[in-house]
């Protein structure tokens, strides 16, 4: 069976680059796609609480039959649950419903700047993993000056930043930004949801490989050193999406996907103005 890449994060923690997102999936179906993602090979999940499916996860990881240390879990703490000690409880919560002793990497959903309480849930986001709850914190939508205020202030800079990211919406100023700092850039909606599947420029490539456009776009992912977990509730797009460890795009062909990136592509909200509490 395929196995994905693993990259070491600033902390030490190692986390597949290849992983299967959650999103959408409502919890009483979630287990079973799990399941479908693990006996592919996937070996990290990618949920949050707003998901509402985090129970299911938990179920699927405890019947796989898999080593707990075999398997990747992340999960995000919801805006309505930032602050100090709101996140420790949340934390609670989540791994309750995911029926976990230790998390490995827990991420701040987005930064809400109009609220400005993401330091103090950063502050405490540091002290679960101080005490050994969680083995890696990170953050998710931040831009260079909340990763700069975290920092700043407390002197611990995130694992991760995981943002939107795919061919039509690259940030690659961020992404530049956060290597800088050592921060890995995990890449969210990365097939953009699935609407740029049939843009010529990637069937193309596709064809010459034998492959779907799916699996080029996951490769410009994993060529580029992006982390991502795309989300399918097909069982077999669920396998292809895994797939993909067999080919390799050239130069030629990364730059192809490279001259796709468009300012105005974003599929999701702008995190310097998300507000939804
Ligand atoms: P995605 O880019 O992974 O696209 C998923 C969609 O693409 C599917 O619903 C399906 O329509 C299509 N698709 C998937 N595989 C396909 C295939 N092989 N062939 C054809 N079509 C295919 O979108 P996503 O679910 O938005 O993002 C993936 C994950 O990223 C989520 O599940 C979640 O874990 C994470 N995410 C995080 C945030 C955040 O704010 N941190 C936001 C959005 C998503």
């Amino acid at each position: 069976m395929a196995s994905t890449p693993l990259i070491t994060l600033n902390d030490g923690v190692t986390i597949p680059q290849l992983g299967f997102g959650v999103w959408q999936i409502p919890d009483e179906e979630v287990a079973e796609k799990v399941r479908v993602a693990l006996e592919a090979g996937y070996r990290h999940i990618d949920t949050a609480k707003a998901y509402r499916n985090e129970s299911g996860v938990g179920e699927a990881l405890r019947s796989s039959g898999l080593a707990r240390d075999d398997i990747f879990v992340t999960t995000k703490l919801w805006n309505t649950d930032q602050g100090y000690d709101s996140t420790l409880a949340a934390f609670d919560g989540s791994m309750e419903r995911l029926g976990l002793d230790v998390l490995d990497l827990y991420l701040i959903h987005w930064p809400q700047p109009m609220f400005d309480d993401y330091l103090d849930t950063w502050k405490a986001m540091v002290k679960l993993k101080e005490d050994g709850r969680i083995r890696s914190i990170g953050v998710s939508n931040f831009l260079p000056e909340h990763l700069d205020k975290i920092i700043g202030e407390t002197g611990v800079v995130p694992s991760v930043n995981q943002i939107e990211v795919h061919p039509r919406f690259q940030q690659r100023e961020l992404r530049a930004f956060c290597a800088e700092k050592g921060i890995a850039v995990e890449g969210w909606s990365p097939l953009g949801r699935g609407n740029m599947l049939e843009d010529p420029s990637i069937t193309a490539i596709a064809s010459a490989h034998g492959k779907t456009a799916a699996q080029v776009v996951i490769r410009w992912h994993l060529q580029h050193g992006n982390i991502l977990f795309p989300k399918s509730v097909t069982p077999s797009r669920i396998r292809e999406n895994f797939e993909v460890f067999d080919f390799e795009l050239s130069a030629d062909q990364i730059a192809a996907l490279d001259a796709m990136d468009d300012p105005e592509g974003r599929t999701g909200p702008n995190p310097a103005t998300f507000d939804l509490r």
